[in-house]
């Protein structure tokens, strides 16, 4: 079935199949009184001008005149976990440094508990609720992490639910396996039993096809990068493709063995040196910055701008979690990515399209609006691009499309 969405006022989208690095994030295409045309879940035709004249056999959306983007992918989310860490709101507040909420059992583990806990249909029914409303945001394609459980029953749990969640509802969801999170408790004494279990699980994941990425927590008191080498590696050979948190707190090297390994992307960077920068510019790796989390936590932005100069390729994501950043307004990400990280609209819209399914391994089939690519698209309640950057705090979301179908819109 084809679907005509005429009268856009304009249509804003970076192009390519693969991430837009250097001058290129910010070179995206404007396209004015524009029409878009869908067959199924595909994109056929983009122009400017007059639409094509089409028969009453064809479905016609009327844009009304407003501003039309990618659909949106949140590249970096730990999606499902059991409860909330209210409770830590006046630690954060005094300042208490997180690995200090960590040494006191709080953090992490105090989710790892309440996951573990959780039945897998509890989860999933907590996280169909914030997709409903990432969606409804304009988000229709998002990664998610496992990495509270910990144990092998529970990280198994975390992504049989992913799993789920991607049957029941629209948003399309990248899972990670994030095992290497954090070292439980239990094992403290032995972190090399710790990691021969995480490596142990990896056949299974692979079997049952639960990931298509590991992920790593590479920092101070957490895992070195000697160890988050070893561990990316060993799921290499399983099929799962790399990506690592890195330079959050301290650059210790996590960086650096991202760059070497070709990962397909390293995530916070706030801490990156000139030497890892240099690192993800020579491994095409793409830079996940994540700002929200800066913002909830009163820290510094990562240094985009350095990275944009250097040939990296910049993507913006929620990072949202029950800890640093217990949020997933990706448009507010958008306005943090605008305002403090010193992106410009078009490089920030880049970051959270095109760049964003490069880190999730899908920038050949989403990302960008162009003739092949697949029809996930956001109407903005917006005449053209500067608005959604220059309004915030309200969804702006219009009418979201998910595989050519409409999924969301505004009552
Ligand atoms: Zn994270």
């Amino acid at each position: 079935m084809k679907t005509l969405i005429h009268n856009i006022a304009v249509l804003a989208t970076p192009v390519g199949q693969k991430a837009a690095c250097g001058m290129s994030q910010g070179e995206i295409n404007i396209l004015h009184d524009a029409y878009i045309l869908l067959e199924d879940d595909r994109i056929l035709e983009v122009g400017e001008g007059s639409a094509p004249s089409v028969g009453p056999e064809i479905q016609r959306i009327d844009a009304c005149g407003r501003l039309v983007t990618p659909g949106l992918v949140d590249a970096h989310t730990h999606l499902v976990f059991g409860g909330w860490r209210e409770h830590e709101l006046a630690l954060k507040r005094r300042g208490v440094p997180y690995l200090e909420i960590l040494a006191q059992g709080g953090g992490i583990l105090s989710t790892v508990k309440m996951t573990r806990e959780a039945t897998e249909e509890e989860l999933v029914e907590k996280a169909s609720k914030v997709l409903k409303e990432m969606l409804a945001l304009g988000v229709t394609t998002c990664e998610a992490k496992s990495g509270y459980g910990l144990d092998e029953a529970t990280e198994l749990k975390q992504l049989r639910a992913i799993r789920e969640l991607g049957k029941r509802q629209p948003v399309e969801l990248v899972p990670t396996y994030l095992g290497a999170h954090a070292v439980p408790k239990e094992y403290k004494e032995d972190r090399e039993a710790y990691m021969e279990l995480m490596e142990a699980l990896l056949p299974k994941i692979a079997e049952e096809k639960l990931a298509e990425f590991c992920d790593v927590f590479c920092e101070t008191g957490v895992f070195t990068p000697d160890e988050s080498e070893r561990i990316l590696l060993a799921a290499q050979k399983h099929g799962l493709r790399s990506k690592i948190h890195s330079d959050e707190i301290d650059a210790i090297g996590g960086t650096n063995v991202a760059g070497k390994i070709r990962a397909a992307s390293a995530e916070h960077l706030i801490a990156i040196t000139p030497e890892g920068i240099s690192a993800l510019a020579e491994g095409g790796t793409v830079a996940v910055l994540l700002p929200a989390t800066s913002f909830y936590l009163n820290k510094p932005y990562a240094p985009a701008r350095a990275m944009i100069e250097a040939g990296v390729p910049v993507a913006l994501a929620s990072d949202f979690n029950p800890g640093s950043c217990p949020g997933f307004n990706l448009q507010l990400v958008m306005n943090l990515g605008c305002w403090k990280v010193n992106m410009s609209p078009e490089e920030v819209l880049t970051a959270v399209t095109l760049n964003a399914a490069a880190a999730c391994g899908r920038a050949e089939r989403i990302g960008s609006v162009e003739a092949g690519k697949q029809a996930d698209l956001v109407i903005w309640d917006a005449p053209n691009l500067e608005y959604i950057f220059y309004r915030f705090g309200e969804n702006l979301a219009n009418t979201v499309i998910k595989n050519g179908k409409i999924q969301y819109t505004k009552g």
